[in-house]
């Protein structure tokens, strides 16, 4: 098999290849850093590549395949991290400057799990500045390149694990999600993206936005793939307090099954409609007739509060934020900036000269907001109405989900932008997670699934479930059904349609991206 053929198989028809001794585990990784050396230049989607330690990896996989040693299923299959995940001897930089030269000195709970699987790690992938945007424009080093089009974003904040995963250079990925980063840019580039419910998969080692929104989950091809990545990361972890005591919901069987007859669909009346794109919409309301097709049942739920969602969330996320950055202080990790003309600095000023210029100005306009809506006056008419108003869309979540057992809207309200198109209007970039961060406010889990292009721009579109805690398994379901009868009406998945990204013409001026030679 050709290494080209092994870059266009899913994690699953890989792990099964692996299984049954056709391919090994070093052949599969070899061929998945093949790619990204002949295409990274143009979506710049890794910040870091770990030749060297992901062939190591490969190499012990085949090792103790050969002495019969039992091994997981999807050993060998190789994945990329998003870079807010902490990686032990490799650079973890968040996509900041302010990070740059730490190398952690231990693995995320579930940077762990995907080693203790025998997943050989590719390599970091890039990212808006601490998980804050919507673009990867915010990124330090440069942004990302949607593989559908050189010209526009891959999403934010995780638009390098969704671009790996559409350009093929990973199989599969690991993004972070606050208020959309691994939905939105599966939305906008063609892949699948899931959201766990809060607490369903470990925040150990990733290092925090939002202590309260943040979780890690997959980034794939297909739905089946991210059950199975689903089920890898996900369970039980002493080391985080906020970790679900319980089993892992039965994603995997529920994406196999694929079943939604009798399921009760309810399409949320405020995440719809005005302000989604013409063809956005379309292919949303073409979706929702799938399932009907397929045995569902539709239901209209209205949640007024959505509306504050926008808003809630940019106090709440700021105010975290404002708390969690602050141990980025010169002193303990990365970078460290003599302020110019001063003899003898005190601890403060370097500190202050090391943070401006290691922080980007989306960073510096967040800290500042949530210092603000923290500070003694202000703590009770900013931060805490908007943890009140958080309380309201839990509450109407939970009144939704009375009244069906599953939610929908489209991911996001457009397709992939143009580069610059939103980047000095901040209200414009934050409106890209206007459906998604409710799911994040309430704890809910979520998935976008690729419901078409759009006929205006030729460009992917995506299909949001949302579940209750704990009911992951729900999005399986009704992805994988969709899925199913979309990819039906395609001929093939809808990524099988995008143009090859190495036969897109170079635009000007993209990153290079930083390697670790074999
Ligand atoms: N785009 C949102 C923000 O800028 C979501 C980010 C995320 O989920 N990490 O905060």
């Amino acid at each position: 098999m050709t290494s080209a053929d092994l870059t266009r198989r899913t994690a699953a028809e890989l792990a099964d290849l692996l299984a049954s001794g056709e391919v090994s585990a070093r052949e599969v990784t070899a061929a998945h850093l093949e790619r990204t050396r002949a295409v990274d230049d143009r979506t710049h989607a890794y910040l870091h590549v770990d030749e060297e330690g992901a062939l190591a990896a490969a190499d012990e996989v085949d090792r103790k395949r050969r002495a019969g040693e039992t091994l997981h299923a999807a050993a060998g299959v190789p994945i990329a991290v998003k870079d807010v995940l902490v990686t032990r001897g490799l650079p973890t930089t968040c996509g900041s400057r302010i990070l740059e030269g730490w190398i952690p000195p231990y693995d995320a709970t579930v940077v762990r799990r995907l080693k203790d699987a025998g997943l050989p790690i590719l390599g970091k992938t890039n990212m808006d500045e601490f998980a804050m945007g919507s673009s990867t424009e915010h990124s330090a080093y440069g942004p990302t390149r949607n593989p559908w089009d050189l010209e526009r974003i891959p999403g934010g904040s995780g638009g390098g694990s969704s671009a790996v995963v559409a350009s093929h250079q990973a199989p599969w990925a690991i993004g972070t999600d606050t208020g959309g980063s691994i939905r939105q840019p599966a939305a906008v580039t063609g892949s699948v993206g899931v959201k766990p419910t809060y607490g369903g998969v470990s925040r150990y080692g990733l290092v925090a936005l939002a202590s309260s929104l943040d979780q890690a989950g997959p980034c794939t091809r297909t739905v089946l793939d991210a059950a199975l990545l689903h089920e890898i990361i996900g369970g039980h972890d002493p080391m985080d307090s906020t970790s679900i005591a319980g089993p892992v919901p039965p994603v995997v069987e529920a994406a196999r099954r694929a079943d939604v007859s009798g399921t009760r669909i309810g399409i949320v009346k405020e995440l719809s409609g005005e302000g989604f794109q013409a063809g956005v919409q379309q292919r949303f309301d073409e979706s929702v007739q799938h399932l009907v097709d397929a045995g569902a049942e539709v239901v209209e739920v209205s949640c007024p509060s959505f509306t504050y969602a926008l808003a809630t969330y940019y106090l709440i996320l700021p105010s975290e934020a404002s708390s969690n950055l602050a141990k980025f202080d010169a002193m303990r990790y990365g970078l460290r900036v003599w302020p110019e003309g001063i003899e003898d600095p005190s601890a403060e000023q370097v500190m202050a000269a090391t943070r401006d210029a290691g922080f980007g100005d989306e960073v510096k306009r967040r800290i500042i907001l949530g210092t603000y809506a923290l500070s003694s006056g202000y703590y009770d008419a900013y931060y805490g109405s908007a943890q009140k108003v958080r309380r309201l869309i839990a509450n109407e979540f939970a009144a939704a989900f009375e009244q069906a057992d599953v939610l929908v809207s489209p991911t996001a309200p457009t397709t992939a932008f143009r580069f610059g198109e939103k980047l000095d209007d901040p209200m414009a970039m934050y409106l890209n997670d206007i459906a998604t961060i409710p799911a994040n406010l309430a704890g809910i889990p979520g998935i976008s699934v690729p419901s078409g292009l759009a006929p205006e721009d030729g460009l992917p579109t995506g299909f949001q479930v949302l579940a209750p805690a704990m009911a992951d398994d729900r999005l399986y379901a009704v992805g994988a059904a969709l899925e199913a009868r979309l990819e039906a009406e395609w001929g093939g998945s809808l990524l099988g349609r995008a143009p090859d990204v190495q036969s897109l013409p170079l635009p000007a001026a993209v990153p290079a991206t930083h390697t670790t030679e074999a």
